[in-house]
């Protein structure tokens, strides 16, 4: 498999501190395997960035040591033991205490691809001039929407959206999505903060994504969020499967 990876994290305009994390790690020379992600973190004193710093530190040592059974369950294990490993160090320091995190992080190895989520960042498939979402936002608003209490115009300028239901770290058990897809040669993959998804529009983002260049594609989607405001850090990974 040949993929091409463009990555970019920002601080934003408004805050101080860059929270979020991101990753692209290359799993195996041989097959090509990848490790991408990004993770959002939260909690005071700068804990946010401990946390999302941790996660993918964590399940990126979790998932060198190969596939095991199989991806899925390799991310399921990094994801559980991230969590514990955060929450353990949450308990330990005072100014650590419920710090927590996003992560959404996409295994893509030969044809398939598999993705675990936590959280309100976001991953999308764009393939064939269409532009899918593959996760659930583990959000307050995200659960009113899909219950039908709340239209998306309501829930795009709601004063709670960043209350999370499920976050990395926060308790001693963590529930998960976890999602395994065929990849096309032209797929491209799009992981992203809600820094980004806030102030982006979904069929905006696709209409970025399909610039022949990744780099600017990413750039370009950075850039927006700040002329919109950039009131979050930013963060994107995408990922253009060239051949498999
Ligand atoms: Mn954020």
């Amino acid at each position: 498999m040949r993929v091409s990876i463009a990555v970019q994290s920002d601080v934003g305009l408004v805050r101080e501190v860059n929270e979020d994390h991101c990753l692209a790690l290359n799993l195996d020379d041989i097959d090509q395997s990848w490790l991408v992600g990004v993770a959002d973190g939260m909690g005071g004193h700068q804990a946010g960035e401990v946390a999302s710093s941790l996660a993918l530190g964590m399940l990126a040592s979790s998932l060198g040591d190969g596939p095991g059974d199989g991806w899925l369950g390799a991310l399921q294990q990094g994801v559980t033991r991230a969590n514990l490993s955060i929450f353990e160090a949450a308990s330990a320091r005072d100014d650590r205490a419920g710090m927590g995190t996003t992560v959404t992080a996409a295994v893509l190895s030969r044809e398939k691809m598999f993705l675990v989520h936590v959280g309100d960042s976001r991953a999308y498939l764009f393939r064939d001039g269409r532009m899918e979402i593959l996760t659930r936002d583990d959000s307050l608003v995200g659960e009113l929407l899909r219950k039908g209490d709340l239209t998306p115009d309501e829930a795009r300028g709601h004063p709670q959206k960043h209350v999370l239901t499920r976050a990395v770290g926060t308790q001693p058990d963590v529930a998960m999505q976890l999602l395994e897809r065929s990849i096309l040669p032209g797929d491209r993959l799009l992981i992203c903060s809600d820094g980004l998804h806030n102030l982006v529009a979904d069929e905006d983002l696709g209409g970025m994504l399909v610039d022949s260049d990744l780099d600017r594609a990413v750039l370009n989607m950075v850039r927006t969020a700040n002329q919109r405001g950039g009131f979050d850090n930013i963060t994107v990974v995408a990922v253009e499967v060239e051949s498999l």
